[in-house]
């Protein structure tokens, strides 16, 4: 049984939710293990979830999207974590750039991404990272430089999930290297796919979130109209780039919340099935005490996600909530993980058991959308302003 929060969702929420559930058990969940051990793209699986619509879910009506508000979308992202984590992730890329584009976007920059990225044709990456700057996100160096009726792009960005298949992507760069702070002179760019210059340099093999693409892109003189600057303002980027990884860190800690679900729910049906000294080892304490803690960890994590996203909903600023909700769920799935496989025995160390790529899987959540240690220090500073004596 899921322990699910007792979120008042309206009727067509709440039946989309259970369409996607069903998708996962149905669809997902049998081939997952497959797909992920090849590291094979999920095509097939895409193509199912564009047409339940999931790739438009968060974007407003009014561009042909579902206009899911985040609370709604997160049990979402929940359910397909459950089923595989990996693509859950390619879905977040893309919402994040679409939340960028409809929150932060000129409406000529709306009317011509949104609509088609609703349909799920038309994907979205997110490049902020570089080989030298990740957590320290003001010390990226690719540069957009004015020549006339364009930005000239150069620099390379690193670790750009979806970098192979996404078709849009939201670059950020420096429009004023000489700025100080160096914020102030950062500006997002929406590049489109096929730009000449723009290419695609490697990809990599990692320890698991695999089938996904995490891509490192060249960008040599990529000429871009100046209607590719996000919003059409420069200097605004870095604060796009924040409020799109609130959005981002809302996203992981759903993940973790689903893959740690995931988790929960292999566990405690093994521990029913497998008997140890005479009797089914869910009838030793030590084990039952590993349940209790583990279903508790991720039904707080659950609510610390819902905080953040209702927040988010009411279009205010979130990141201290986003942080702790992210920072929480990300620890809590890596506890939640491994205490699945030391259920699981010796079995769980094997690749004939799912719980092993939910242990594979979970390293993630502590890294992507910034470091645990980067949330504490989010998290430290809005107490700091907050209780400021
Ligand atoms: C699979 C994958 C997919 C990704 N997808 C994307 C993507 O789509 N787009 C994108 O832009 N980026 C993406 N990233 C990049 C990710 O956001 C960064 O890896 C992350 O922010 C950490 O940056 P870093 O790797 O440079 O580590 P670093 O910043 O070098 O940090 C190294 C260590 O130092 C710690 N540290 C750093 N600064 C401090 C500090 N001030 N105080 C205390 N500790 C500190 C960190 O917590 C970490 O433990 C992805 C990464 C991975 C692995």
């Amino acid at each position: 049984m899921d322990i699910s929060l007792d979120t008042p969702l309206d009727a067509d929420k709440q039946l989309i939710i259970a369409e996607v559930r069903r998708f996962v058990d149905r669809e997902v969940i049998p081939v997952a293990r497959e797909l992920e051990h090849d590291d094979s793209y999920p095509f097939a699986l895409i193509e199912k979830l564009k047409q339940l619509g999931i790739f438009s879910a968060t974007i407003p009506e009014a561009y042909g999207g579902l206009g899911f508000d985040f609370a709604t979308y997160v049990q979402v992202v929940e359910e397909i974590s459950r089923g595989w984590m990996s693509l859950a992730g390619i879905v977040n890329t893309h919402v994040l750039v679409a939340y960028m584009i409809a929150a932060h976007g000129t409406e000529e920059q709306r009317q011509r991404f949104l609509p088609t990225m609703a349909e799920g044709d038309r994907r979205g990456g997110l490049c902020i990272s570089e080989a030298n700057a990740g957590s320290d996100v003001q010390a990226i160096s690719m540069t957009a430089t004015r020549h006339g009726e364009d930005y000239v792009i150069d620099g390379s960005k690193l670790w750009v999930t979806n970098g192979v298949h996404a078709s849009v992507f939201a670059v950020l760069a420096r429009t004023d290297p000489g700025a100080q702070p160096p914020y102030r002179g950062m500006s997002v760019f929406l590049v489109e796919k096929g730009m000449p210059g723009l290419t695609v340099s490697r990809t990599f093999e990692k320890l698991g979130y695999k089938g996904v693409d995490t891509a490192e892109l060249v960008f040599d003189a990529v000429h871009v109209p100046l209607a590719s600057l996000l919003g059409g303002r420069e200097g605004e980027g870095f604060k796009h780039a924040m409020s799109g990884l609130e959005v981002g860190r809302i996203n992981v800690a759903a993940r973790a919340v689903g893959l740690a679900q995931a988790a929960f729910n292999d566990a405690i049906r093994y521990a029913q099935l497998r008997t140890t000294f005479g009797k089914p080892i869910a009838q030793h304490q030590a084990i039952q005490l590993k349940l209790a803690d583990m279903a508790t960890k991720i039904e707080a994590a659950r609510l610390l996600l819902q905080k953040a996203a209702r927040k988010k909903d009411r279009g205010e600023r979130c990141d201290l909530e986003a942080g702790m909700a992210k920072l929480f769920a990300s620890e809590m799935c890596q506890e939640v993980t491994l205490e699945a496989l030391r259920i699981h025995g010796g079995f769980g160390y094997t690749k004939e058991f799912n719980v092993e790529r939910y242990y594979r899987d979970a390293p993630f959540m502590l890294v992507g959308e910034g470091t645990s240690e980067i949330q504490r220090l989010v998290i430290a500073r809005q107490l700091l302003e907050q209780y400021k004596v």
